[in-house]
């Protein structure tokens, strides 16, 4: 990289809707320390028709050449320069349908097909609006303005600070010039946005189309509460006047932190009483938190390179739960943390092929299938063993620290860990260090001999390799004794092998108490994991205990350790289990075990899970009640399809009934009215699906549309799968084409169809963006290749020497496929 250092950017842009083109003139105001005689700029896609250079107070032409593969402008100066250099480049552009950089977004308004243009720059796409140094060291200033056409709004990062009527109908909008920040937070929109306000010192709104407004106010509450969370906790004022919440039709990812522009998909913003269920508002709360943390964390604090990007998306993930669990704690969010973000990524850093959270090279970082469960989920795990190790308080104070220290600046990996350790007076490097550089994690293995407990780790994979790696493990160790008693044993195993005194008269004990480490845990003892075994069917543990009691065991049964029959029964002390969190977690479990396994053993799973569902529903009950836990409405919906794929004919004739119900137009409660749509389609015919079909026409909510997206995945019979197939290919829109696809991969009846369909629809698969082509290649592999591995292998050896696209991802898909296939030969 080079020295030359941006300070403003001036960028004028006359988006045309019609054409779906834009002409821009960008300023750009430049330091460079010493003598240049060109500047090496970033674009990707402009058409650059003219380039002038400052001299002596005019601008002049200047001598400019192109180079597409590096996705280079390179101005030449017309004698070497230092000191301010400022460049004014003209050109023009596509708005684009890719979903990246400035691009159009479809939606349909009283009847008519219409369009927005939007912005997506995260992580080097910026260069496809405007030349500029395309990295987030390179922090600026950016003043926007935007012609917009009759009837237009214009939003970008900071607030309108003045119009102008100009020729044609058209308004220059003028906006507030930014802080200084990096270019991939940068963001502007021209559209017929209409907005809903909650004025303060910081004005908050949520844009949506025109007709969706009134659906915004749940998110513009939470958008609120979080705002003022975020600023008591990091105690640094937002530094903007306003704060806009953006509902985007067509968006590739899930939101976009763009400094006072945040962009979401329109069911992750947007909430429709009595359609949007429990889980889709509190994926609201967790999304709006996640987007405002990056507020601080990613925009006021910025990673100096893109290998840091967990110092970003470690912290979002972390209070994504964080602020939702603060203002809602009886969702008992930090469960489903436990589940859905430790849980998961554990699963994720169990292949050999894994990465450090701190990225190695890191040039080329992209967020997709193989990344997020590292820098988003194992970070976030990380972080919760951090604040676990040096207490809430000291967490804190750390944070405010290195958020005050970088402000306005960049920050690598040691900066946290220094602002920790300066705080707590504990070895935070070295530790984080173990965790943050290196790939993968422990498993600690237990022995008792005597009085004694002898503690070893390695490195936990399924597939066998050997490693000599090891941690700075925070180990604590709950002990109970014969009498009812028992206390908690804190140590930090920091070698491969540790002994600790544990006296006599000890009746079991269990590792990872509170399963605040991120570690597996393996007992030798037989005899001890029984011991515990009856603990938990007592109610002796917490319920994060006795989640990860039952999922390192099943990760034992994935590492061919131990046998699938000692895992289920296992999971027979938790027969009176009440809890969304070992719940959730023994389902998962189940259901992967269910589909990977054939013949009796396949039977065995479904006559275990049959017994467990069917037990919870006498608990919970088929249908939601008013006043029941939040976390248990969540747990119902999974549980009614995976009763159906055991065998349960009542749960099946329950939402059959419901089904019916639906479709002659009733309202089906939201709480079960996805899974209600799985079982109609699973046992559905071509009216079902041709009801489908209407329903995703008509539907008004893209809640409701990813319901009905999802459903359409579940067809049991084969031609309908195919139809499904085709019609997904056809009619359903990009942003959503993955959805269907992703739920088919695990559908029972689809799994022997979806290999084949895959190698023979590779091309318009690659059309995709980028991100869910590789959901798709992740969804399907994994289960639809057991059996025709060679062949699978063979296929993507030829694909991967032809091509440079989702490496990553089908590189972990063959290990999850080998897996899957040792499990089952088993
Ligand atoms: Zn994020």
């Amino acid at each position: 990289m080079n020295d030359l250092q941006p300070l403003n950017y001036k960028i004028h842009l006359e988006p045309d809707l019609q054409r779906f083109q834009f002409s821009g003139t960008t300023e750009i105001v430049i330091d460079a320390p010493e003598k240049v005689d060109e500047i090496p700029l970033n674009a990707l896609d402009l058409a650059v028709w003219g380039c002038q250079v400052k001299v002596d107070g005019t601008f002049r032409d200047s001598p400019f050449s192109v180079d597409a593969k590096k996705e280079e402008l390179r101005v030449y100066l017309p004698d070497p320069m230092t000191g301010k250099i400022e460049l004014k480049i003209d050109y023009v552009g596509e708005i684009n349908n890719k979903m990246a950089g400035f691009y159009r977004s479809k939606y349909v308004a009283r009847g008519k097909e219409k369009y927005m243009a939007v912005t997506q720059f995260e992580e080097s796409d910026a260069r496809r609006a405007f030349p500029c140094f395309d990295h987030p060291v390179k922090k600026a200033t950016f003043d926007v303005e935007i012609v917009a056409g009759r009837g237009l709004v214009a939003i970008s990062n900071g607030p309108v600070i003045k119009e102008t009527p100009v020729e044609d109908g058209r308004t220059l909008i003028t906006f507030q010039q930014t802080p200084k920040m990096s270019t991939y937070l940068l963001f502007f929109a021209v559209g017929e946005f209409t907005f809903i306000e909650d004025p303060g010192e910081v004005l908050v709104r949520v844009a949506t189309i025109p007709g969706m407004k009134k659906y915004g106010r749940f998110g513009l509450k939470f958008g609120r509460k979080s705002l003022e969370f975020s600023e008591a906790y990091y105690d640094i004022k937002y530094p903007l006047p306003k704060l806009d919440l953006i509902a985007i039709a067509d968006f590739a990812a899930g939101a976009m932190e763009n400094w006072g522009a945040i962009t979401f998909r329109e069911n992750l913003l947007l909430h429709f009483p009595a359609v949007t269920s429990k889980a889709g508002r509190e994926r609201i709360c967790e999304v709006i938190a996640h987007e405002m943390a990056h507020q601080w964390f990613g925009n006021l604090v910025t990673p100096s390179d893109w290998k840091y990007l967990w110092l970003n998306e470690s912290f979002a993930t972390y209070f994504g739960s964080g602020v939702v669990d603060h203002y809602y704690p009886e969702w008992d969010v930090w469960d489903q943390f436990l589940h859905g973000q430790t849980g998961s990524s554990l699963e994720r850093d169990s292949l050999w092929e894994t990465f450090p959270i701190e990225i190695p090279g890191g040039e080329h970082v992209v967020i997709n299938a193989s990344t997020a469960p590292i820098i988003y989920s194992k970070g976030g795990s990380i972080l919760r063993q951090v604040e676990g190790y040096v207490g809430h308080d000291n967490f804190k104070e750390g944070l405010r620290v290195y958020l005050k220290k970088h402000e306005y600046a960049c920050a690598s990996s040691h900066h946290l860990w220094d602002a920790l350790e300066g705080v707590s007076e504990k070895p935070i490097s070295k530790m984080m260090k173990s965790w943050i550089e290196q790939p993968g994690f422990p498993i600690v293995e237990v022995n008792r001999e005597e009085d004694r407990l002898i503690l070893t780790q390695k490195r936990f994979t399924y597939l066998p390799r050997d490693s000599e790696q090891e941690w700075q493990i925070p180990v604590a160790i709950k002990i109970f004794d014969n009498h009812g008693g028992s206390k908690v044993v804190k140590t930090l195993l920091d070698l491969k092998r540790t002994v600790i005194d544990i006296g006599p008269d000890v009746a079991g004990y269990k590792v990872n108490e509170g399963q605040t480490g991120f570690y597996r845990v393996k007992y030798k003892e037989k005899g001890n994991l029984e011991e515990l075994g009856r603990r938990v069917a007592d109610n002796g543990f917490s319920r994060e205990d006795r989640w990860g009691l039952q999922n390192d065991l099943y990760a034992l049964v994935k590492k061919g350790d131990i046998p699938l029959d000692e895992y289920l029964d296992f999971i027979s002390s938790y027969s009176n289990e009440k809890a969304f969190l070992p719940l959730i977690s023994i389902a998962s479990n189940l259901f992967h075990a269910f589909l990977v396994m054939e013949g009796s053993k396949r039977e065995r799973v479904a006559s275990v899970g049959r017994g467990l569902v069917e037990r919870v529903f006498e608990d919970i009950g088929y249908e939601p009640r008013p006043d029941e836990k939040h976390s248990l409405s969540i747990l119902r919906e999974p549980l009614i399809w995976d009763a159906v794929m055991y065998g349960s004919e009542n749960v099946k004739a329950f939402a059959l009934d419901q089904f019916s119900s639906l479709v002659a137009g009733k309202k089906i409660h939201p709480d079960i009215v996805k899974s209600v749509m799985q079982i109609g389609a699973w046992n559905g015919d071509d009216e079902t699906f041709e009801w489908f079909d209407r329903s995703l026409g008509s539907s008004g909510s893209e809640h409701e549309r990813m319901n009905i997206l999802t459903a359409l995945g579940c067809f049991g019979k084969r031609d309908l799968i195919e139809k499904t197939l085709n019609y997904v290919l056809t009619n359903v829109p990009d942003r959503n084409k993955f959805i269907p696809i992703g739920i088919l991969g695990a559908n029972p009846q689809a799994i022997p169809l979806m290999w084949e369909w895959y190698r023979d629809h590779v091309e318009p698969l690659e059309q995709f963006h980028p991100v869910h082509y590789e959901r798709v290649i992740a969804a399907i592999v994994p289960l639809s290749g057991i059996g025709k591995e060679e062949e699978v292998r063979g296929f993507f050896d030829d694909y991967m020497q032809q091509k440079e696209k989702a490496r990553g991802v089908i590189k972990l898909s063959l290990e999850k496929l080998e897996i899957n296939s040792r499990m089952r030969s088993s």
